[in-house]
């Protein structure tokens, strides 16, 4: 994997790109060590015109629930875990994870984001009772949860191939996986911030595939800003279109940068906003394969997270009715939809609400619609009022 600079002009590298042609990891690497932020995001800007509808930007409506805060791993990054034993660790009861649900439906949600802690005692039966438990009593809500880091010890504990342990998460009601987990892949970074125990790059690959090969689509994400080298980037986004060349799974790309309050990295210096918008625009040009970009108002807030919109990225995330893991890390942003409305319909673009797959995207009087129809899908037999709404642009 060549990830040194390419050595070529930027005015090239960018001509390239406008002519529709991929660039190599050199010449992102050019890009991002070398580029005017404002050309690349003028360029971020033509490419996501090309792949989504110039005049949209997307969000959906979903909840982070983590099930548990109890993790045997120590990620340096880190200021949510508890490690197995603390009298603040938690295992939510099904009961409690149903009403946070309750409450989402009732914000017009769709879906829920279900990751833990990595606990060590809980078996691949806890998670399919828990899936079991929610499809059941709320099948119309889409159940995209548990990353390649929980996969894995599920995997371990039980003996099975991480093929086997996804089929089994499907068939209990599983739908979509998130990207959590990655951080950087490239080892030699995942090795200094305690990320290479819990999951290697090649083992986030590798459940990645096999979620795909299980018919499930996924998410890929990016967490940078740890003091890394640029190659430590670049190597991720390599990783990460090599594999979606191979499978087409990922859904979408989602970056932010490490918010380090709280962790035991809180010497490593902030990464500002210009550095975020380079690389989110960079991320644009170098994924050529990948769909959606998401512009991350959770970690630089909601003006930054706006303007992300003019660098590349065609949506804006979720509304984010519950988040632990960054808040831990001392960074709290809350937004309703109202104002992401406005956020987006101030940046001259049209609002619309998606699922969590993106497969269907509606207007805010259309959102009512949708949302009676995820809420009203609370029992299986009246799971056929979850039928498909129009597509609109
Ligand atoms: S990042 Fe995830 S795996 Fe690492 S310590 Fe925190 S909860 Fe555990």
């Amino acid at each position: 994997m060549h990830l040194q600079p390419s050595g070529r002009p930027v005015a090239e590298i960018l001509e390239d790109v406008r002519q529709g042609e991929r660039i190599s990891a050199g010449d992102a690497h050019t890009l991002l060590e070398a580029g005017d932020l404002l050309e690349l995001g003028l360029a971020a800007h033509q490419v996501r015109d090309r792949l989504n509808d110039p005049a949209v930007a997307t969000y959906n409506i979903d909840r982070n629930i983590n099930y548990t805060n109890v993790c045997v791993y120590k990620c340096r990054f880190c200021a949510f875990y508890r490690q197995p034993g603390d009298p603040e660790g938690y295992v939510l009861p099904f009961e409690e994870i149903g009403r946070k649900i309750e409450e989402t439906l009732a914000l017009n949600g769709t879906g829920i984001l279900l990751q833990g802690g990595v606990h060590p005692d809980l078996p691949l039966s806890f998670y399919e009772d828990l899936l079991g438990y929610i499809r059941e009593n709320y099948p119309a809500v889409h159940l995209h949860a548990f990353s390649p880091p929980e996969v894995r010890f599920v995997a371990k504990k039980e003996r099975m191939s991480f093929f086997e342990v996804i089929a089994r998460l499907k068939k209990a009601g599983l739908q979509s996986i998130p990207g959590g987990g990655a951080e950087l892949l490239s080892d030699g970074v995942r090795k200094e911030v305690l990320a290479y125990t819990k999951v290697s790059a090649d083992e986030w690959i590798e459940v990645m595939r096999q979620a795909h090969a299980n018919g499930l689509r996924t998410s890929a994400t990016m967490m940078y800003g740890m003091g890394e080298p640029l190659t430590a980037r670049i190597e991720h986004l390599q990783r990460v279109r090599e594999l979606q060349d191979e499978t087409g799974g990922f859904t979408a790309f989602i970056s932010w940068t490490f918010q380090h309050d709280h962790t035991d990295m809180e010497d490593v210096p902030e990464t500002y906003a210009h550095e975020y918008l380079k690389t989110l625009a960079v991320s644009r040009l170098f994924l050529d394969n990948i769909q959606h970009l998401q512009t991350s108002w959770v970690t630089q807030g909601k003006k930054i997270g706006q303007l992300g919109l003019m660098f590349g990225a065609d949506d804006m995330g979720s509304i984010m009715i519950e988040e632990n893991v960054v808040s831990a890390a001392g960074t709290s942003y809350r937004m309703s939809q109202d104002e992401m409305e406005h956020l987006i319909a101030a940046a001259g673009l049209s609002p619309r609400q998606r699922t969590n797959l993106y497969e269907r995207l509606v207007t805010r009087e259309e959102t009512l619609e949708l949302a009676e129809r995820y809420r009203c899908a609370l029992t299986p037999q009246n799971q056929d009022l979850a039928s498909p709404l129009p597509i609109v642009g």
